[in-house]
């Protein structure tokens, strides 16, 4: 075990490797907990690292690669002096002070790192039909991101799963671009609010597909339409769409710190506190980007969530510590 560290970083996607650069650069030599690059859910970088071109992105009018993008917030990161490492954090004790930090063996004595502040960045992931090709094909038709991808289907025919208020949120932004956005849901009512439903069957673009499940995702390179399977007659019917958004839900990355973080009914960590944006139930830990946020999830809002996170962490090591 080694001496403590001002700062601990858990994750490295937007919002954690700005609040490296940002704490890096107030000297507090962050140490940054990337995670490994086997994980297909919390992959290190997060969820960009799945897509391919950003054109959301401020200061890239010519769009950037999503893992691109990530590998240049890193090298800031690294320039101004943060260590980052490849290892999955696999347990945390944030009880006491200094805070314990685990990888590897979760069950070993000693904890790997220990740390006068923990920054907690470990995004979110949303939740897959878990279908052959489904994965491979994110960024090639696939997507789980309207705001970000939807530009790319002007004029196409569009599917969208799911029955929740994000499911028809994405399939009304899609209607702005696409032709026709068919709606596949597996029951024969919408789980989203009435409002949300009332939006959905008032435009003549968005079609319902009730009692439906994808059953297959077609293509090899790039998506070639799906087959849908009617989950009363088991009939099968090849849908000739070019993308194909999921939007069954998220779910935070934060099993990891049940039990210790406040968290909300869905997962998500609960920060703002004392004026700080960032600050968590225990203090001294900061939460930034997706797992605490459900409502905008883009990558802009999850690096200057880092940003709050890194100026609320080197305020409060002020503070507390030098
Ligand atoms: P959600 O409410 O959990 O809805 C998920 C939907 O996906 C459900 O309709 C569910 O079907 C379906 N689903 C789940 N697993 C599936 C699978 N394997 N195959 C096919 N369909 C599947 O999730 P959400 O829509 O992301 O919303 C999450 C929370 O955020 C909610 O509280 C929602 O109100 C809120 N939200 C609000 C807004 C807004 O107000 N503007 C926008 C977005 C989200 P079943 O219905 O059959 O379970």
């Amino acid at each position: 075990m080694s001496d403590i560290r001002n700062v601990i970083i858990i994750g490295s996607g937007p919002a954690g490797l700005t609040s490296a650069i940002y704490t890096a650069r107030a000297n507090l030599a962050p140490l940054v907990l990337e995670g490994e690059p086997s994980s297909t859910s919390d992959q290190p970088g997060g969820q960009l690292m799945l897509t391919t071109d950003v054109e959301n992105f401020p200061g890239f009018p010519e769009g950037i690669m999503g893992p691109d993008l990530m590998a240049r917030f890193r090298e800031q990161a690294v320039r101004f002096g943060a260590e980052t490492k490849m290892e999955k954090v696999s347990r945390v004790d944030l009880s006491e002070r200094p805070f314990k930090v685990w990888t590897g063996k979760p069950d070993a004595d000693a904890p790997t790192y220990l740390a006068h502040s923990v920054i907690v960045s470990t995004g979110a992931r949303s939740l897959m039909l878990e279908l052959p090709n489904e994965r491979e094909l994110i960024g090639r038709g696939v997507s789980t991101c309207a705001t970000c991808d939807g530009f790319f289907f002007r004029d196409h025919h569009i599917a969208v799963v799911g029955g929740g208020d994000s499911a028809i949120e994405e399939a009304t932004f899609l209607t702005k671009f696409a032709d026709k956005v068919t709606l596949i849901h597996r029951r024969d009512e919408l789980r989203a609010s009435k409002i949300m439903q009332e939006r959905a069957f008032d435009n003549p673009k968005i079609e319902i597909r009730w009692n439906s499940q994808v059953v297959e995702v077609k293509g090899d390179n790039k998506l070639a339409g799906i087959v849908v399977e009617d989950t009363v007659t088991g009939e099968r019917a090849d849908l000739d769409v070019t993308g194909l958004f999921v939007a069954i839900g998220h779910r935070p990355n934060t099993d990891l710190f049940a039990g210790q973080l406040d968290a909300d009914e869905n997962g998500y960590l609960v920060t703002g506190r004392d004026g700080q944006a960032s600050a968590t139930n225990v203090e001294g830990v900061f939460a930034c980007g997706d797992v605490q946020d459900h409502t905008y999830r883009q990558a802009i809002t999850a690096a200057g969530s880092g940003c709050q996170a890194a100026i609320d962490t080197e305020r409060w090591l002020e503070a507390n510590h030098h």
